[in-house]
């Protein structure tokens, strides 16, 4: 890289110190590794721009200011990262000279307010780190990601919006966002909603002029500008202190919290149960877990969990409720009654015998998840079809997943039912199924591609779907499907990018190419 390489360390280095950015070949491969297919196969095919040039790890979004205006000067480009762990490719370098800047370094909580429940955050903060703190104060953020807690709230919202386990009562996480901060590619530093206005303080997402928290909030993946604050709101959290999990793979249930798990034979059942659940307004999470992530979730090797899988032992139609009792206990035990009444209303098998201890994993990952990690054993997860109808749809998703999965050889456990999120008091559900491969095989990594992208084209062209969600984000994909998402849609998105970042400072590649 010349003397231009070296003179951009020496001005990296005089803003966030020496020890804090790295050209070691070492640290770079780390920050080139994902496993996502379309990043796999470059890495099968050995291409050079998936490792940054440098990477840094700034303290103060002042630093990060310096970065950006040294970045433009020298034509580099910046993606920024939370863990990197998105498995979607979004943090891989896919020009060369990019500078990767690691967030992990501003993990502070810079303000609990306990009266107006919001809470102040830098985004190297985690779902778990947020929870440690609010929950001490009888406040939480009101839940987390089938993904590990160790994903930070601020980068996970901004890549997939926060869907949460919990989105029955809370909805997702980008509903929670109150504000943003952060710097532009031009280096100045923005702020959204009442807290640009002086002295109106920052407790309301509109500011005057268009909606720019909307715009910047998600679906940028880090390709138009840096967060490096944000508000959330906070909700009252009945759990008390998180319990010591004195067993490996036991955790309590946090008190005043109860769980239970209901067996459908019926799709038809399952729907009833999902809307009556809803329409009474009781529970904090609903959600139909899957065979396939019940046996990676509870299994403690890969082969532990294929066997689970083969041998069915985990129900198709599974549904899991949690209730809180967050005014009084008296609120659970009515909770209960409702609950039960439905159970046998629309004909649902409440499981309380060994299926139930074995899915204790759950008591834990449903607001703090640490076992989702075992997915990623066998390669990544990846979506092949979402929907979002009203909360009828799960065997529509599975057979249309089934009918490709069903055409190409596959690994066994891609044949599992749409994992269900129920959101917004049933407003809403959202069914993912997901294709697991071995990152070692090109040959099963390219079928797996091919059967995502098929699905996704399906489900873009299908007139009866809808859905928008996680087909744009990351090119080819964009300019592929933009077409047939409307009209123009992914010259809209290059607009919104031109003004945001014309010089594609930012992330180049994910959200458009221009
Ligand atoms: C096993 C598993 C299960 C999952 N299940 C779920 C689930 O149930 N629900 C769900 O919603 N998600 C789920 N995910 C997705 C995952 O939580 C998100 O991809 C999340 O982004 C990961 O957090 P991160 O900190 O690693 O983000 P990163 O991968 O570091 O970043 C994500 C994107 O945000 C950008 N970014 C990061 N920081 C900033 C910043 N400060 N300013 C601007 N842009 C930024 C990055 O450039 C990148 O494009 C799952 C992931 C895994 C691995």
């Amino acid at each position: 890289m010349g003397d231009d390489h070296s003179s951009l360390l020496r001005n990296l280095q005089s803003i966030v110190g020496e020890e804090w950015v790295s050209d070691d070949q070492a640290i770079l491969e780390s920050y080139g590794k994902d496993p996502g297919f379309n990043t796999v196969l470059r890495k099968h095919q050995k291409d050079p721009n998936m490792l940054p040039e440098l990477v840094i790890l700034p303290e103060t979004t002042e630093q990060i200011q310096s970065i950006i205006k040294i970045a433009k000067d020298y034509r580099r480009c910046v993606i920024p990262i939370g863990t990197g762990n998105n498995q979607t490719g979004f943090c891989i370098p896919i020009r060369p000279k990019t500078i990767s800047v690691d967030t992990k370094r501003m993990n502070r909580i810079l303000k609990i307010d306990e009266v107006n429940m919001t809470a102040i955050i830098q985004p190297g903060v985690s779902y778990a780190r947020l929870q440690q703190e609010t929950m001490k104060k009888g406040l939480w953020n009101g839940g987390t990601p089938l993904a590990p807690s160790n994903h930070h709230l601020i980068s996970q919202i901004h890549a997939f919006y926060g869907l949460w386990q919990s989105a029955l009562k809370y909805s997702m996480g980008i509903r929670a966002l109150v504000n943003l901060k952060g710097v532009t590619s031009e280096g100045d530093i923005l702020e959204t909603g009442s807290a640009c206005l002086p002295r109106a303080g920052n407790f309301w997402w509109y500011g005057p002029g268009p909606d720019l928290k909307g715009l910047l909030e998600s679906t940028t993946t880090g390709s138009i500008w840096f967060i490096t604050e944000a508000t959330l709101k906070l909700f009252p959290w009945a759990g008390g202190d998180w319990p010591n999990e004195e067993v490996i793979d036991r955790p309590p249930l946090p008190a005043n919290h109860r769980i239970y798990f209901v067996e459908f034979r019926k799709w038809e059942d399952m729907y009833q149960f999902f809307y009556e659940v809803s329409h009474n307004a009781i529970g904090s999470h609903m959600n139909l877990c899957n065979d396939t992530f019940n046996s990676f979730n509870t299994q403690p090797t890969i082969e532990e969990t294929e066997r689970k899988f083969k041998e069915g032992y985990f129900p198709k139609l599974l549904v899991y409720v949690i209730l809180a009792g967050v005014s009084s206990t008296k609120q659970l035990e009515f909770e209960e009654r409702v609950l039960m009444d439905i159970v046998r209303d629309t004909n649902g098998i409440l499981r309380t015998d060994e299926l139930k201890e074995v899915l204790s994993t759950w008591h834990g990952d449903a607001f703090r998840s640490a076992t989702s990690m075992r997915m990623g054993r066998r390669g990544s997860y990846h979506l092949v079809k979402m929907s979002e109808l009203p909360l009828n749809c799960v065997e529509e998703v599975y057979k249309d997943h089934m009918s490709l999965v069903e055409g190409t050889e596959h690994y066994m456990t891609d044949e599992e039912i749409p994992w269900v999120y129920i959101h917004d008091r049933g407003y809403w559900s959202l069914n993912e199924t997901d294709s697991y491969f071995d990152q070692n095989d090109p040959k099963e990594c390219e079928r797996t591609m091919k059967r995502v992208t098929t699905g996704l084209f399906r489900m873009v062209t299908d007139e009866n779907n809808r859905t928008g969600w996680y087909i744009c984000g990351l090119e080819p994909l964009t300019t592929l499907y933009g077409p047939k998402i409307g009209p123009n849609f992914h010259l809209l998105l290059k607009k919104i990018k031109m003004v945001f970042d014309p010089t594609d400072t930012m992330n180049p590649g994910k959200l458009i190419n221009i």
